[in-house]
């Protein structure tokens, strides 16, 4: 198997960064039995030796500037806010735009104003992604072969971006199972903030409050399935969503917004007793589930 594009030969990828979504690709490529050799770059070495140790790459390298010289596609998978460090740290690999860089951060907008810093502009080898896939679990013990399969990636190529460089990312993911879809990096981050972002902190601001509460250890003793499956993403890393907020600030503000008004809403029917107005709501988002569900069940097959 190979993910070549007729327009540029790709025998060699980089992945920077070995967590839940670097190593998963990596494991995925080895799963589907790839001929692409992997080389692998961490922070830590103690998980560049275990990516290796799992079979997830070929090689692990210390030097970023030689793991981006030796790569036809690079692919950064450390936290979006690091982004704009890694760029320039591997800005003079870059310079004969030879290699091919993607990402895949949850937010596209801060990729966009980090290239833009360190390059001057959106280079035409920078193609954005983000696979719409992970867990609440993380680092390199996470990682799952099939993570990626029949998940979504989507991918945002500017104006500028060259087309070939688009077809090899997209072929990439391919490989590993995943439909890739194409969208502007504003659009993204607003429906990122909604269908993600917010439910990621509202599962945070539910259990931290709950966590707060005298009797915390009995709400949580008698706590069932409802709550388990509410807050499940409450157990995600800190560290990758404090970046994630602060980089879709805005946006997740925004959708925030219109949450707590609808909340209040529902609160004054609660408080005035208005059962049907309560019904309205409940009966209304339980065919929007239902609705979501079937979508989802048809994508997976
Ligand atoms: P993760 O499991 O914590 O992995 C990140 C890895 O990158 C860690 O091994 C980390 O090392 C390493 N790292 C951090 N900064 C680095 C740097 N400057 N240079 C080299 N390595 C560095 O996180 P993840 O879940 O894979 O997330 C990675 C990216 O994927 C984030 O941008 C996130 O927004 C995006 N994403 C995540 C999900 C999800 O559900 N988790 C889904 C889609 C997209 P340390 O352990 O030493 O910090």
């Amino acid at each position: 198997m190979t993910v070549s594009t007729p327009e540029r030969p790709f025998a060699t990828l980089g992945i920077v960064g070995l967590g839940l979504i670097g190593a998963s690709l990596a494991a995925a490529l080895r799963k589907r039995e790839s001929r692409l050799r992997i080389l692998g770059a961490d922070q830590s070495d103690a998980t560049l030796a275990r990516a290796l140790e799992l079979g997830y790459i070929d090689e692990g390298c210390t030097d970023l500037l030689d793991l981006c010289r030796r790569s036809d596609v690079v692919v950064l998978a450390v936290p979006v806010l690091s982004l704009r460090n890694v760029f320039e740290q591997l800005a003079p690999a870059l310079a004969d735009g030879r290699t091919v860089l993607t990402d895949v951060g949850s937010v596209k907008g801060v990729v966009r104003d980090a290239a833009e810093a360190v390059f001057g502009q959106v280079p035409a080898w920078l193609v954005p992604g983000h696979p719409i896939a992970g867990s609440e679990f993380s680092g390199v013990d996470a990682a799952n072969p099939d993570l990626y399969h029949c998940h979504q990636v989507i991918l945002t190529p500017g104006s500028d971006t060259d087309p070939t460089a688009t077809a090899c990312v997209r072929a990439l993911w391919e490989q590993v199972e995943a439909t890739v879809q194409l969208m502007t990096v504003d659009r993204h981050d607003e429906v990122l903030a909604a269908t993600s972002h917010l439910p990621h902190l509202l599962a945070f601001a539910l259990v931290d409050s709950l966590a707060q509460e005298s009797e915390k250890y009995e709400i949580f003793h008698y706590a069932a399935g409802g709550f388990r499956d509410f807050t499940r993403i409450a157990a995600s890393d800190p560290t990758m969503w404090h970046d994630i907020f602060l980089a879709n600030d805005q946006a997740t503000l925004d959708v925030l917004d219109r949450y707590m008004d609808h909340l209040h809403t529902v609160r004054a029917a609660l408080a005035a007793g208005d059962g049907e107005a309560l019904h309205t709501v409940f009966r209304r988002a339980k065919h929007a589930r239902d609705y979501f569900s079937r979508i989802l069940d048809e994508r997976t097959g």
